[in-house]
């Protein structure tokens, strides 16, 4: 445990907002409701959100998370994850007679028809996005043709275009703001009359926990992130908070990951959630920290969230007709 001056004033900066979007929330009622309404086992293709804990909770209700739909039995319920999937894995889930529940997040969805409406008028597409995160592989599945994928910086000097006049740029939803805005920026460079997404894909709660978490890592020496190695969002998190000031960051599934070295000489922690955690992850850190010394607990608001998806409509039917 760390050493410290009884006498040093130790706090701890929550960020808000944090943890679940209304993306995420849907998602995970989703399969909630569905094991409520069908009855074990309920079968998910890919994970619902990435979180170890969701996905682990979720599994000891009766959920089986498979990676493809071929490993779900013939005529089985399948629920396809937020993060979205692409016309062919919607056509093998109908060959195999599965019955699906889309919890496809509809802002990614949006991006999806971002994606159709430019295809279809013959566009260039270029896609900035992490290459095999599940969300790109099935944007880009909805018009392989015409998107090209742009991961980052490095990936803006091998594009090739067919006409630079007719070329747009769209992405996944939970890139960082700042590093997108720069690639978009290159991008621009080498071809002047690139258009802009209609609206911006990066969603609103990815954006809000950004600009939440550089508010307290400016204050902060150390910023601890919850969140899991797979979740885009989160990952992003530590990177925005080193970018805006905090000496160190990190990203834990639990408050057990939290290494005392990692206090030591620390005397604000900064304290965030990806848009994939539950609150009580974060609640379990407050109680780690404050057995730390760090017992003084502010929360410091950003901006106000009230964003609500309802379900899917073909749960809401059948719940309906329960
Ligand atoms: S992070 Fe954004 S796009 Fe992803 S599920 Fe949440 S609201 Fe939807």
């Amino acid at each position: 445990m760390t050493t410290q001056s009884s006498t040093t004033r130790r706090r701890v900066l929550v960020a808000r907002p944090r943890g679940y979007c209304a993306g995420v929330d849907r998602a995970v009622q989703t399969v909630e409701k569905a094991l409520e309404r069908y009855g074990a086992p309920v079968y998910v293709r890919k994970q619902i959100v990435h979180n170890t804990h969701v996905v682990k909770t979720l599994e000891e209700r009766g959920a089986v998370f498979v990676e493809e739909t071929e490993e779900v039995p013939e005529g089985a319920i399948v629920v396809f994850s937020a993060h979205g999937v692409s016309p062919a894995v919607h056509e093998e889930a109908a060959k195999r007679s599965l019955r699906t529940i889309d919890a496809t997040c509809p802002l990614v969805t949006k991006v999806h028809n971002e994606a159709k409406r430019f295809a279809a008028k013959d566009y260039d597409i270029l896609l900035i996005g992490h290459e095999g995160h599940e969300e790109v592989e099935g944007t880009a599945g909805e018009a392989p043709e015409h998107i090209q994928l742009v991961d980052g910086l490095d990936g803006v000097a091998g594009v090739s275009v067919r006409d630079p006049n007719r070329v747009v740029w769209l992405s996944q939803t939970t890139l960082s703001v700042d590093e997108t805005t720069e690639t978009v920026a290159r991008l621009r460079e080498r071809f002047p009359n690139l258009i802009d997404p209609p609206s911006d894909d990066i969603c609103y709660a990815t954006q809000n926990r950004q600009v939440a978490v550089k508010a307290i890592a400016r204050e902060a020496q150390l910023v601890i992130v919850v969140g899991s190695t797979n979740s885009s969002n989160s990952k992003r998190l530590v990177e925005v908070a080193l970018d805006a000031g905090a000496d160190a960051s990190y990203l834990v599934d639990y408050a057990d990951q939290i290494r005392d070295e990692w206090l030591d000489g620390v005397t604000t922690v900064g304290l965030t959630s990806g848009a994939s955690v539950p609150d009580e992850l974060v609640q379990q850190v407050i109680a780690h920290l404050a057995a730390r010394g760090f017992g003084e607990v502010e929360e410091v608001e950003s901006v106000e969230e009230s964003v609500r998806f309802a379900l899917p409509h073909e749960l809401r039917k059948d719940l309906r007709t329960a």
